[in-house]
């Protein structure tokens, strides 16, 4: 565990696994600049037919956002995972009227949450048979200052309290953006490596699965804490199978 990516480690790591999973903000870009390196190794990864993934915690943006970004930084994505299961349908909760055909609740990040539109979402969910689902909940946003930015995850907590239900939560270290994928391209875990920065999403998620995981210093770990998570004796979900400084090295030592 938590082994750090070398020259002599790096070529059976890479001809080991078939697939690859990166999450986003901070590990190829710390938004809007990308990380140095990272559209080389995603070219680098697709020239030997490595099959490239994107799992994001960010609700504000859709695939088409994606695409579009990862067009403008040189990276061509085609193909697209269902974002939600696909016989469900996201409502705005600015937009719900407390009639019964409301058949699902989707608490995500929402910078204008009110007491009302949790009044509303609690409310709905007060018939059993309205789904309550969360798209991730990560407890703040990744911001450099001093500032908390509160996450998806605070608008999660408080329709949770005030409805009493338990949400099915979609994003990472949660199972269903992992179950999305793996049905729709037939993914083999242990042929498969989630790269993340957040030990608490992207590896926890990784380590859930059953995936080879690989944490980059990029973005909100960094070596203090990797020095920690080495003497740490108990939960070990949270500790990343490798870690490396960023993309950039990995590409390098893949070039080398
Ligand atoms: N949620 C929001 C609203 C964000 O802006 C971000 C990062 O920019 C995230 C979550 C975390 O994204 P990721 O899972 O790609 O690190
Ligand atoms: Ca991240």
């Amino acid at each position: 565990m938590c082994e750090q990516i070398t020259d002599k480690n790096v070529s059976s790591l890479v001809e080991k696994h078939d697939t690859f999973i990166f999450d986003c903000d901070g590990v190829l870009w710390n938004w809007p600049h990308v990380i140095p390196g990272a559209v080389d190794l995603l070219n680098k990864l697709t020239a030997l037919g490595k099959q490239i993934f994107f799992v994001t915690n960010n609700s504000t943006k859709t695939q088409d956002d994606y695409a579009k970004r990862f067009a403008d930084i040189g990276f061509n994505a085609a193909k697209k995972a269902d974002q939600v299961p696909s016989d469900l349908q996201a409502i705005k909760t600015d937009e719900v009227q407390l009639d019964s055909d409301i058949t699902c609740v989707i608490s995500a990040l929402d910078l204008h949450m009110s007491y009302l539109k949790v009044l509303k979402a609690a409310t709905h969910l007060k018939r059993k048979e309205v789904l309550f689902l969360g798209t991730n909940d990560d407890a703040s946003l990744p911001t450099n200052d001093e500032v908390v930015m509160p996450g998806a995850g605070a608008v999660l907590a408080a329709v949770t309290a005030a409805s009493g239900r338990l949400p099915t939560i979609l994003g990472k270290p949660h199972t269903p953006m992992w179950k999305v994928i793996q049905d729709e391209f037939n993914l083999n875990p242990t042929k498969t490596v989630m790269v993340g920065d957040r030990l608490e999403t992207d590896i926890a998620f990784g380590n859930n699965q059953g995936l080879t995981t690989i944490l980059v210093l990029t973005g909100a770990t960094n070596e203090s804490h990797v020095n920690e998570l080495k003497e740490q004796k108990t939960d070990k979900s949270n500790i990343p199978n490798f870690y490396i400084s960023g993309v950039g090295k990995l590409a390098q030592l893949i070039n080398d």
